[in-house]
């Protein structure tokens, strides 16, 4: 079944529409450091307030411990919200309690608030079906429809995500709709050749990604933290790089697989090995069969993959007509271990087809490194939801507005 959309709630004018929208920003000192996700909710949020609906917008940020915690409020979002619309937009100081409800009761047609973050009550994250349900119930009483926009938390079986899509009329918005659609055209029907470039830190969950994707797809290319462990299988010594030991034998599969397959498995032939994990630290580019052989020999750290490696990448991706991007290739925050994401990111742009990034550390990448988000063909604001989509795994809040993988 299809994703019910927007226009199957029929005329939202005068009804009090909650919108699960994904404010989870990146925040330093209460200084938000990156809006492209209030940005995104943008177009739906518009939608709605020109449909004369009284806007009710909900979200998480960060992971306070389900009670009221100053430093994830999203007081800061509701006046960046206000800024971007150009408009008054009303704070509620709680979630579903006196506050909430005296706002929403205040809301003309056209107006949007912004409530406090969901997860400051327990029950928005609670394994306890029955628990979550109460808080589900509370939030349902505020508002007339659902609109479910947050794609970052698709992938969660959370009240404001899926509970409360049963208890009230529901549809995906606009961001949602979107992110459906470029994904699904990734998992569906991709123009060949498909390359999936993958980095970052959190190995052992991409791990899964690269044996759901080997039967997919052309190419997929190994940088960030993750290339250790495959240069590790391939007998090479890797110094104090990021190493999951008990995932060698699993990734010696996903060699042999991949050859079996005929997918091209495009591995690092250099990378750029570190005296240890700091901005200023000393450095030097080694080839992949010597990263011990270095000044720093065993105890060296590899912070990037090398130029020889960006070159090749940066060439299989241009050749590419899909390419989908997630993980840094390095550790980008430092200028000094920038360059192999700089290069993959650059490569991306030119591709001849359709570039994805996705992750939520990919995306703030290619912005810190002065790329536009036009020069893609989009940027997903799901890290973990847009891999697990690619993997073909259930999304509960997708499922619940009727889309089936
Ligand atoms: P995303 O948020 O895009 O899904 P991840 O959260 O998996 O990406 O990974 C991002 C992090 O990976 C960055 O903070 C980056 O510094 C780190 N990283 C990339 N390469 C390495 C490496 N070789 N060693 C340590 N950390 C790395
Ligand atoms: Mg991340």
């Amino acid at each position: 079944m299809a994703l019910r959309t927007l226009d199957s709630l029929g005329s939202l004018a005068g009804k009090r529409v909650i919108v699960r929208v994904d404010f989870n920003v990146p925040l330093k000192d209460g200084v938000i450091t990156d809006d492209g996700r209030v940005r995104a909710a943008l177009p739906t949020i518009t939608a709605l307030v020109g449909q004369g609906a009284r806007v009710i917008a909900v979200s998480h940020l960060g992971r306070p411990d389900g009670a009221p915690d100053a430093k994830y409020s999203l007081a800061p979002v509701a006046e960046r919200l206000a800024e971007l619309l150009d408009a008054p937009v009303v704070f509620a100081s709680d979630t579903v309690g006196a506050s909430a409800q005296e706002v929403v009761a205040g809301l003309g047609d056209g107006q949007v608030a912004v409530l406090e973050n969901l997860r400051f009550n327990a029950g928005e994250t609670a394994k306890d079906d029955a628990v979550r349900g109460a808080f589900a119930a509370e939030l349902a009483a505020l508002g007339d429809v659902l609109v479910s926009d947050g794609f970052g938390v698709v992938h969660r079986k959370q009240a404001s995500v899926y509970d409360l899509a049963e208890l009230l009329p529901s549809a995906a918005g606009l961001l949602i709709e979107k992110e459906v659609d470029v994904l699904d055209r990734l998992t569906e029907r991709p123009e060949r050749p498909y390359a999936v470039v993958l980095g970052g830190s959190k190995v052992s969950d991409k791990l899964g990604v690269i044996e759901h994707l080997l039967p997919r797809v052309d190419k997929i290319l190994v940088g960030g933290g993750m290339l250790f462990t495959f240069l590790a299988a391939q007998g090479h010594k890797v110094g104090k790089s990021l190493l999951e030991e008990d995932q060698l034998d699993t990734v010696r599969g996903y060699i042999a697989t991949a050859a079996e397959r005929g997918v091209e498995l495009v591995l690092p032939v250099d990378a750029v090995m570190a005296a240890g994990f700091a901005a200023d630290a000393a450095h030097v580019v080694a080839p992949a069969d010597a990263l011990e052989d270095t000044e720093f020999g065993a105890s060296g750290m590899g912070l990037d993959i090398g130029p020889g490696t960006a070159k090749l990448f940066a060439a299989a991706i241009r050749d590419a007509k899909t390419v989908f991007w997630n993980g840094p290739m390095g550790v980008f925050e430092m200028a000094a271990f920038a360059a192999g994401t700089k290069d993959v990111a650059q490569a991306l742009t030119e591709v001849d087809g359709l570039s994805v990034v996705g992750g939520g550390d990919s995306a703030a990448a290619v912005r810190q490194l002065g790329f536009d988000d036009e020069q893609f063909g989009h940027i997903s604001t799901g890290g973990g939801a847009s891999l697990e989509f690619l993997e073909g795994k259930k999304l509960p809040g997708l499922e619940i507005l009727g889309w089936e993988a």
